[in-house]
C-alpha cells in the first residue's frame, strides 16, 4: 500500500485535485453517482446549462434551489487536514462549488468551477447574499436575474481560475487526487501541466484508470485522510 502520510511529509508542495467524493461524507450527494443529483434527471445537463438559464429562468432556479443547495453540511476530515496541510505547503484545485475547503480554513483554494454561494445579478452584477436567493431569483431594483457564479454548461471557466490551477499543478512535487473519477475535461488535463517527475497519487474507493503514471490508493478517502 502506498504510504500517503510520509509521501506528504517528504514532499515540498502538495497540490490536492478534488472532486464531488470528498464532499459526500458531508452530506453533499456526488452529481454523477448512483444515487447522486443527476440519477433521478432526464437532462441534467440542460437543467444545468446557460440555454437553460437564460431560456427557463424559473425551471434552472427551481432545480438548482431544490437540488443543490446544502447551507447545514460542515467540512469533513478530508476537508480539515487538507485545509491544515496545504496551508502549510500546497493548495487545493476542486471541481466542488459547495465552498466547504474554504469552510475548512484552507487558504489556497482554486474552485475551478466557480461558488454556489456566490450570488450576482445577471443585468448589473451586483453581489448577493445565497440566502436572499433561495427566497428569490429576482433582483427587485432592476429585474435582473440573479444566479450563482458557477460555471454552467456551455460557459467558459474563468481564466483566472484556469492560471491559478495551472500554477498550483506546476509547483507541486506530489499531487493528491481525491473523491474524483478525473474523467471530465478540462479538469482532468491540468496533470499535464506537472513538472516531469511529480509524484501523482490518487485516493479513490473504486480503481481508477487514468492515462499517466499514477499510484492507486483504492480505499475510502476519510478513512485515509484520518489517518494523516
Ligand atoms: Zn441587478
Amino acid at each position: 500500500m502506498v504510504d500517503l502520510k510520509a509521501a506528504i511529509q517528504t514532499a515540498k508542495f502538495v497540490t490536492f485535485l478534488t472532486g464531488a467524493g470528498v464532499s459526500v461524507p458531508s452530506g453533499i450527494p456526488d452529481y454523477r453517482s448512483k444515487n447522486g443529483l443527476y440519477a433521478h434527471q432526464q437532462n441534467p445537463e440542460y437543467l444545468l446549462s446557460t440555454d437553460n438559464l437564460q431560456a427557463h429562468p424559473a425551471d434552472f432556479y427551481q432545480f438548482v434551489k431544490s437540488s443543490m443547495y446544502y447551507p447545514q453540511a460542515k467540512p469533513n476530515v478530508i476537508h480539515e487536514k487538507m485545509a491544515a496541510i496545504s496551508n502549510q505547503k500546497g493548495a487545493i484545485v476542486t471541481q466542488n462549488v459547495d465552498g466547504l475547503h474554504t469552510a475548512a480554513g484552507a487558504k489556497n483554494v482554486v474552485e475551478f468551477h466557480g461558488n454556489l454561494y456566490r450570488i450576482y445579478c445577471q443585468h448589473c452584477h451586483q453581489s448577493f447574499d445565497y440566502q436572499q436567493y433561495l427566497k428569490s431569483d429576482r433582483h427587485a431594483a432592476d429585474g435582473g436575474i440573479l444566479r450563482p457564479d458557477i460555471v454552467l454548461y456551455g460557459e467558459a471557466l474563468s481564466q483566472q481560475a484556469i492560471s491559478q490551477a495551472i500554477t498550483a499543478v506546476g509547483q507541486a512535487d506530489l499531487i493528491v487526487i481525491c473523491g474524483t473519477s478525473f474523467q471530465v475535461a478540462p479538469f482532468s488535463l491540468l496533470v499535464n501541466y506537472a513538472q516531469p517527475g511529480t509524484r501523482v497519487i490518487a485516493v479513490n474507493e473504486q480503481k481508477l484508470m487514468l492515462p499517466f503514471k499514477f499510484e492507486m490508493i483504492q480505499a475510502d478517502a476519510q478513512a485515509i485522510f484520518a489517518q494523516l
